[in-house]
């Protein structure tokens, strides 16, 4: 622990709390220059630290600034001004319900907080792109490249002239129950088709999804940003590659908040009251924000490592001390700390474990508090890279950090 980087008030604090003597968690200069910390802290432990602390500042919050990733875009296609056109079949028992929310949610301030800072409008709906059909469902819709794939669907539709052609069209197609869908797995999904050469860009919702409006909001927030499939807003930096795998690729801006236990959530806004998903923005990590948004009252929480992000090289038979900087973006209590090898936080997406030992040194943490994980690599993976997910909770919440280990 670096105490001249914690006031006296919180060292009393943590004291109190029940976190280890500070003494024990003290890590030589050259255990945190080989994590890559700045220069400043691997000589914090040098310091004459009875003096830092009588005039240490209070502590900020956060404590030190978190190197969350940023989404960016690869070209520059969003989809500035959407009209959702809501498609219903005659079966679907709420079509009330999934046309109010398309018409409400471009006018929403969670639309706003969501898509504006990528340059999004307010979008559009209204009676107009309200599509009922009558005509009996499809019976199946497949996976992409099968010969009744969506884009058989979306090509009928087009050609039929049901469909209105309002400037920036999002046609979201509620799947009927009667139809066997297979298509993305039977998960809500966008999409864009050439059809006459045109991009028709879309989304389908599942059946078993039709009331879940947190999903058709997960959608319409990605066909804005990233209208195209991976040309706008669908990667994190280029140097990101921890958490690159911790989101196993899937990285469209509300793919990128979708995991937090409190993603879904019915908002509050008076008039607009319908489940949504929280979405990133990277306005709000630049700001020392929650970066999912709209954000929940109670203030962000997690830990860092500083310069870890393209990952932390240990041999086989080796072990490196790796220090994580708990920060909030306000004060609160302590939260629970715990590491896992592989991915946390998509269950089951990181099979390749069991090559680490891990040893964290506490099991709360706080703003300006340092723990000790101690990473030892029994012996390399197959891929010669292993994940490790610090967890940091309360009984509520769940934040996430990845820690790449290489293994040469
Ligand atoms: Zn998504």
């Amino acid at each position: 622990m670096h105490l001249a980087r914690i006031p006296l008030g919180l060292a009393v604090l943590l004291a109190g709390c029940g976190s280890s003597d500070p003494s024990t968690n003290a890590l030589p200069a050259s255990d945190a220059s080989d994590v890559g910390l700045p220069p400043s802290d691997a000589g914090a432990d040098g310091r004459d630290d009875s003096s830092t602390l009588d005039t240490a500042p209070p502590i900020p919050f956060p404590a030190l600034t978190p190197d969350l990733p940023r989404l960016v875009k690869r070209a520059s296609v969003v989809l500035p001004s959407p009209t959702f056109v809501t498609v219903t079949y005659s079966d679907n028992t709420n079509v009330d319900r999934l046309e109010a929310f398309a018409d409400q949610l471009g006018d929403s301030a969670y639309w706003r907080e969501t898509t504006s800072e990528y340059g999004i409008s307010p979008a559009k709906s209204g009676p107009a792109n309200h599509v009922r059909l009558t005509d009996e469902p499809p019976a199946r819709i497949g996976l992409r490249g099968e010969a009744d794939d969506e884009t058989v669907l979306m090509t009928a539709l087009v050609h039929s002239g049901k469909l209105p052609t309002p400037e920036g069209a999002v046609y979201v197609i509620y799947v009927s129950p009667k139809t066997k869908n297979v298509s993305a797995i039977g998960l809500p999904h966008h999409a864009s088709a050439n059809i006459d050469g045109k991009s028709i860009r879309y989304a389908i919702i599942p059946a078993g999804s039709a009331d879940r409006t947190q999903d058709v909001a997960h959608e319409l927030v990605e066909v804005a940003t990233d209208p195209d499939l991976g040309h706008g807003y669908a990667y994190l930096d280029r140097t990101l590659m921890a958490w690159n795998t911790l989101f196993g690729g899937a990285t469209e801006a509300a793919d990128l908040c979708q995991w937090e236990p409190t993603a879904e959530y019915q908002d509050k806004e008076p008039g607009f009251e319908f489940y949504v998903q929280r979405s990133w923005s990277n306005a709000a990590a630049d700001a020392n924000h929650y970066p999912c948004v709209p954000a929940p009252a109670t203030p962000f929480f997690n830990v860092t490592v500083p310069d870890s992000v393209k990952g932390i090289t240990i041999a086989a038979g080796e072990s490196q001390v790796v220090e994580l900087y708990g920060y909030s973006f306000a004060a609160r209590t302590d939260w629970n700390l715990h590491v896992v090898e592989g991915n946390a936080m998509i269950d089951g997406l990181w099979t390749d474990v069991g090559h680490l030992h891990l040893d964290l040194d506490v099991d709360q943490l706080n703003n300006g508090v340092v723990a000790h994980l101690t990473i030892g690599v029994k012996a390399a993976g197959n891929y010669h890279t292993e994940l490790v997910t610090v967890v940091s909770s309360t009984a509520e919440e769940k934040h996430f950090y990845p820690i790449l280990v290489l293994t040469p």
